[in-house]
């Protein structure tokens, strides 16, 4: 039988990174992954300040290629058909005092509001801005270094099986490669295996999956219009996000029913096409260059709770443990930043001998403080964000533009989604401010987590 020190289930965000830092560290493991190769699919990237600087830890930030990466430092939260007070007649956005941005506007020719800007610049250098990679840029480049630092650890075609157990402890997995099933021994089990994990519940571990009545078309289009900065629509029932990438690319994602992609496909392309342009004319062209649904795909959306993430002999990281709403932008942040969390913990419990859900609980209690304030917090995003109640919409709206005046509470949001906050970006007051229904004296003083 095949032996190592850590076997991690799945090669996405978090267990390739995991299988690197623990490579890094000269600790022997497998990964394995039931996909053929490394994934190709479109998917959201955003690389948010806490995880550049986790690749840069690694040694990986230096090498994303140039042509596939694309810093952006301002993004506009923007009132779908806002064109009123504060309006944009010819969608030259205003300056943000609460961002204390001067001077710029964006080019376009929309009739929307801007109620707030997240400017990453006011964040510490040098992560003071956010990455926005071509699809899988970021994980193809964490393989690379994965292969290189443990040449034959990464298995594709290798699908979890069950858990091998000794008593209560597991000590290895079944796995199925190219028909064959084998077994591999291993001092510690990682579940890095996604929201609808087959470790966890191999487990037995209690889980709660919600899943959400959102999910989001999402796009990779061409650019001729031209744009430099985020832009971020919400409207009643309507999100629309478009992020500059790299080649004169926008990667554009539209919140719609779960599960309707069809009936959207139905409608047609240029349904779509009018839809976006309705929302923001400027980038007609761009909507335009939407050809073909093979430009875009599906993602659902989905919460996971569960009891623990650890097991004696055992530990769950990422959406395994913890799958969240994407509006916290920190879904693949947190999946690395638990792969590192465990990567330091693990040289001790192996020295030591002792891989005892006491000993990985250490682990845990690190890392689910702010896993749970990210999860609430997107919770709450998706009540006022997604809605379609016009009640909610106007707290929502009113609490944008306060944000947009406060640089106080405003660089707590942008700390808290460039993953650099453990605790609550509100507490009752802040609340209260935020929502304008008391004065903020200390609306002008920001102070960093
Ligand atoms: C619309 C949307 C937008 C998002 N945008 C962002 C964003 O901007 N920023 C961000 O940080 N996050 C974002 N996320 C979330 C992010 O994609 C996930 O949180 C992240 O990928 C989780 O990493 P993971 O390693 O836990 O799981 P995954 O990346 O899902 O990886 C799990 C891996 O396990 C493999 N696997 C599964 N079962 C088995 C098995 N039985 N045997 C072997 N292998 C197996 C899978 O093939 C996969 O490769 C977004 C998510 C959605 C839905």
């Amino acid at each position: 039988m095949e032996r190592t020190d850590v076997v991690i289930v799945g090669a996405g965000g978090g267990g390739a990174v995991l299988g690197l830092a623990l490579a890094q560290k000269g600790i022997k493991n497998i990964v394995l992954e039931q996909a053929p190769g490394p994934p190709t699919g479109l998917r959201g990237e955003i690389l948010q300040p806490n995880g550049q600087q986790i690749l840069d830890r690694l040694g990986v930030l230096s090498k994303l290629p140039v042509d596939a990466t694309r810093s952006v430092r301002y993004f506009h939260f923007c009132k779908v058909g806002g064109a009123r007070e504060g309006a944009c007649p010819r969608g030259e956005m205003p300056v943000s005092a609460g961002a204390g941005r001067a001077g710029a506007t964006s080019p376009g020719a929309g009739g929307y509001e801007k109620l707030c800007t997240a400017d990453y610049g006011t964040l510490p250098p040098p992560y003071n801005r956010a990455i926005v990679t071509l699809p899988n840029a970021a994980h193809h480049a964490i393989l690379e270094a994965l292969e290189a630092a443990a040449p034959g650890a990464l298995r594709y075609g290798a699908s979890f099986k069950g858990l091998r157990r000794e008593g209560e402890r597991v000590v290895g997995v079944d796995v199925e490669c190219g028909g064959q099933t084998a077994a591999i021994s291993a001092q510690l089990v990682v579940g890095a295996d996604g929201a609808y994990s087959k470790v966890r519940e191999a487990l037995g571990i209690p889980t709660n999956l919600h899943l959400y009545r959102e999910g989001y078309l999402i796009a990779i289009l061409d650019s001729p219009d031209g744009l430099d900065e985020g832009r971020y629509f919400v409207g009643r029932g309507e999100i629309l996000g478009l992020f500059p990438a790299a080649g004169r690319k926008v990667y554009l994602f539209d919140m719609i029913p779960a599960g309707s992609m069809e009936q959207v496909k139905a409608q047609g392309l240029e349904a779509r096409q009018n839809k976006w342009i309705r929302i923001d004319p400027s980038l007609e062209k761009t909507f335009r260059t939407l050809t073909d649904w093979k430009q875009t795909a599906y993602m659902p959306t989905g919460r996971v709770k569960t009891s623990t993430w650890v097991a004696d002999g055992a530990a769950l990281i990422g959406d395994a443990a913890h799958a969240m709403n994407p509006h916290a932008s920190q879904g693949r942040m947190q999946a690395m930043a638990d792969a590192m969390a465990l990567a330091d913990l693990i040289p001790k419990c192996l020295e030591k001998g002792d891989v005892s859900a006491a000993a990985l609980g250490e682990f845990e209690r690190r890392r689910r403080p702010q896993v749970e304030m990210l999860q609430r917090l997107a919770d709450e995003q998706v009540i006022f964000w997604n809605t379609g109640n016009p009640v909610l919409a106007f707290l929502r709206d009113r609490v944008f533009r306060t944000i947009g005046r406060n640089r106080r509470l405003s660089y707590r949001v942008l700390e808290t989604t460039a993953g650099l906050r453990e605790t609550p970006p509100f507490g009752l007051l802040d609340r209260l401010m935020a929502g304008g229904f008391l004065p903020d004296p200390n609306a002008d003083r920001v102070e960093h987590a």
